[in-house]
């Protein structure tokens, strides 16, 4: 299976609807990522979902949505949740946790999916895991990756990423067909404000202390995956799909 879901009703807010029917493959597939900020899961959220026909949301991709809009149209905590960003900070668990249920619908959809950078915290975690618990649902596996910190910076320091649809390339390792612009609607692709090397400092540090506690949390659960994310985006997808089939026919979860 190889689709490129819709995500426009994820980025659109309360009240867009989803226009896409939920594919349903032999078995939808809930799955978080975790990992330090340029690790690469947003190339692999892309990968997973176009494999699993799930929909891959990001909650970046909601605040850098938001960054696009008028600022006089944004409310006051939409247009701080942004200063956060734009320094690499996280955002209030309250904020992201009223966007998301904005959106509960698309993580109670029957078509699985792929969530990436969210949760971030414990308690939004816990807040997750009450949804899902009230809809009857649950997570599949919750895929950890794991990279060295100069690896990371390397990794971020190429990532372009197309401001129109989100698709995310490398300009080495994953470069558009035409150099800048992007390979599906030909916008010109950026660098994120946030992938500058002082933001980037500090979205480590807040990923130190306030993510990695996630690993816990999800180890205490059994849903933890852990996965080596050195190479291409290919060999970590590969890796990936591997590690995910070993636990789901054996439980092993590394
Ligand atoms: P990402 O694209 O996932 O790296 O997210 C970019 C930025 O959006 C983060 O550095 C945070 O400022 C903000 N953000 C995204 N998701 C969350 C979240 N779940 N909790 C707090 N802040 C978030």
């Amino acid at each position: 299976m190889n689709l490129n879901r819709d995500r426009s009703a994820w980025l659109q807010g309360a009240e867009a609807v989803c226009q896409v029917q939920p594919i349903h493959p032999p078995k939808s597939r809930r799955i978080v990522l975790l990992g330090a900020p340029g690790v690469g899961k947003g190339t692999q959220a892309a990968l997973l979902s176009a494999a699993f026909g799930a929909c891959h949301l990001s909650t970046g991709d909601l605040f850098r949505a938001a960054c696009t809009h008028d600022p006089a149209e944004l409310s006051a905590t939409m247009r701080a949740a942004i200063g956060r960003m734009q320094r690499g900070e996280l955002v209030p668990d309250e904020t992201v946790l009223r966007l998301i249920l904005d959106r509960a619908s698309c993580l109670t959809c029957r078509g699985g999916f792929i969530l990436d950078g969210f949760p971030r915290t414990v308690p939004q975690a816990a807040a997750l895991d009450v949804l899902l618990h009230r809809a009857n649902l649950s997570i599949d596996a919750v895929l950890s990756y794991d990279l060295s910190v100069a690896a990371i910076i390397a990794r971020v320091s190429g990532r372009r990423i197309c401001p129109v649809c989100k698709t995310v390339y490398h300009i080495s390792s994953l470069a558009p067909r035409l150099a800048g612009l992007c390979d599906g609607c030909g916008s010109t692709l950026m660098q994120r404000e946030d992938d500058q090397p002082d933001a980037v400092r500090v979205r480590q540090g807040a990923y130190d202390q306030s993510t990695a506690p996630l690993l816990n949390y999800y180890a205490n659960l059994h849903l933890l995956v852990r996965i080596e994310a050195r190479g291409t985006p290919e060999e970590i997808f590969a890796r990936t799909t591997a590690a995910l089939r070993r636990f789901e026919t054996t439980g092993d979860r590394c």
